[in-house]
């Protein structure tokens, strides 16, 4: 019986099975932001321990930045304090500080791919929930809390439950207007934000096997939106080609040797699964999400549900959804007003999300009554579109241009909702208050529908612009 790479890399960092039943499991890298680090840095600093592998941690700023204004000390005192302790605890512990003026600063899950410190292979912890998106890589990418964030700095080892494994087979040619967030986000709708609990999902199928590693990053940063600890996509050519040059990537010979490893780790054919899922591809349209979590979406040319028309268990949920978002039942999601349209965070905000939202705006006009932003995830995609211009294209159309950080995908920074505001995002989290105000509401979709969003003024069906 052949394993899923779930198995192989989970065997290959076990370093004992714990009485618990849980596995205390290798890392292999750790990434650190200023969030849920620091009280991690104090209890090491408390016992008098020091990280145990500084050369397999690196940290980022991301959550808390100003994407405007970035003069030190921050305005927001809570903000400055993290940055100023995420500094001290990275000198102080040894550990590399990717901080603002760096290239390398941005959302810690767009610059550990490209620096190409994500490889196939790895385990990866870091503590921010989507984490799983290095599982594009097939990595096995671990989403974190703060103590679990000390015991890495302590030990380089987590406990963990073993994982079972769902593969969900995408096949078939997406259709226009159709993107790897609208695939995601058709999962997460069909099989539930809890279907996942217990297992990795491993995304496989023609459709994935297509997909660029930035739409692969973009399915797998949404497997924990749908209760999947992990996700990964089995390493290939796409993967190698990513990684090829990437500063941390080995070179030369050591290339040539950890690509033939590194296929070797994709599932082998006759691997069990626990579950098998299929889904069309071709079948899919745009979807928006219309409610407070992100199964709750229906495509763009679909009607929000009726409570009384769904099974009794669900309809509380519904209501509830349904009366916080200010939506009828059975109205239609195209046509909904927005106020605020963001292109960014760690789903959508790589150099292709920034491309394919530019070639829908160019020399056109963002309606007048919405605040339109972009927001880089990292410096060094912000620096690649300045050379192809797309600031331009933003900046003429209307929208701001801002620095690289998660920006208005929480509100942990200046960049928030105000009131009942209703906001297009190419986030992940549309729950209640996401996005900074209390009564905020957050339409979750893919970077070409906020940019067809953006400039219409209301959520419409960005088939009808791209070619
Ligand atoms: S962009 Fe959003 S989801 Fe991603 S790391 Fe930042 S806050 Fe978390």
């Amino acid at each position: 019986m052949g394993k899923t790479l779930l198995e192989k890399v989970w065997d290959l960092h076990t370093v004992r099975t714990l009485p618990t039943g849980q596995t205390q499991l290798f890392i292999g890298l750790h990434l650190v932001h200023e969030v849920t680090s620091p009280q991690a840095f104090d209890a090491l600093r408390i016992r008098g321990w020091n990280v145990a592998f500084p050369e397999r941690t690196f940290a980022t700023v991301d959550h808390i930045v100003p994407t405007r204004e970035r003069k030190r000390p921050f305005l927001d005192v809570m903000a400055e304090d993290m940055m100023a302790a995420l500094e001290r605890n990275c000198r102080e512990f040894g550990v590399p500080l990717w901080n603002l003026g760096d290239e390398r600063q941005g959302i810690v899950h767009v610059i550990g791919p490209e620096t190409g410190l994500t490889q196939p292979g790895l385990t990866i912890a870091c503590g921010d929930s989507h984490t799983s998106t290095h599982g594009a890589f097939g990595a096995i990418a671990l989403g974190i809390g703060t103590s679990q964030v000390r015991d890495v700095l302590a030990t380089q080892c987590l406990a963990i439950e073993p994982l079972r494994v769902r593969r969900i087979r995408v096949n078939g040619g997406l259709p226009r207007g159709v993107y790897a967030k609208d695939v995601i986000l058709a999962i997460i709708r069909r099989l539930g934000v809890r279907g996942g609990v217990g297992y990795a999902y491993e995304y496989a199928g023609d459709t994935v096997g297509r997909m660029s590693m930035d739409e692969r990053m973009t399915m797998c940063n949404m497997s924990i939106e749908g209760g999947a600890r992990v996700g990964y996509v089995n390493p290939d050519e796409t993967t190698f080609r990513f990684l090829e040059g990437r500063r941390f990537a080995p070179a030369g010979d050591a290339f040539d040797a950890a690509r033939a490893w590194w296929s070797s780790l994709a599932s082998d054919p006759d691997a069990r699964y626990d579950d098998d899922v299929e889904l069309n591809a071709a079948a899919l349209t745009p979807v928006v999400t219309w409610g407070t979590n992100p199964g709750q979406s229906v495509g763009v040319d679909e009607s929000i549900p009726v409570p009384d028309e769904a099974p009794e268990a669900e309809r509380p949920g519904l209501k509830d959804a349904l009366d916080y978002m200010g939506f009828k039942p059975g109205q239609g999601v195209e046509g909904v007003k927005i106020d605020v349209a963001f292109i960014g965070s760690c789903t959508n905000a790589r150099l292709s999300d920034l491309r394919e939202a530019a070639r829908i705006v160019r020399g056109r006009r963002v309606a007048p009554h919405v605040k339109a932003l972009v927001v880089p995830g990292s410096a060094s995609v912000l620096h690649a579109a300045e050379r192809e211009g797309l600031d331009e294209v933003f900046r003429e159309a209307g929208f701001d241009w801002r620095e690289a950080g998660c920006s208005m995908c929480l509100g942990m920074n200046p960049d928030k909702l105000e009131g009942r505001q209703v906001c297009a995002s190419s986030s992940n989290r549309n729950f209640k208050g996401r996005q900074g105000s209390p009564t905020g509401r957050t339409l979750l979709m893919s970077p070409a529908m906020v940019a067809a969003a953006a400039l219409a003024g209301e959520v419409v069906d960005v088939r009808e612009i791209v070619q």
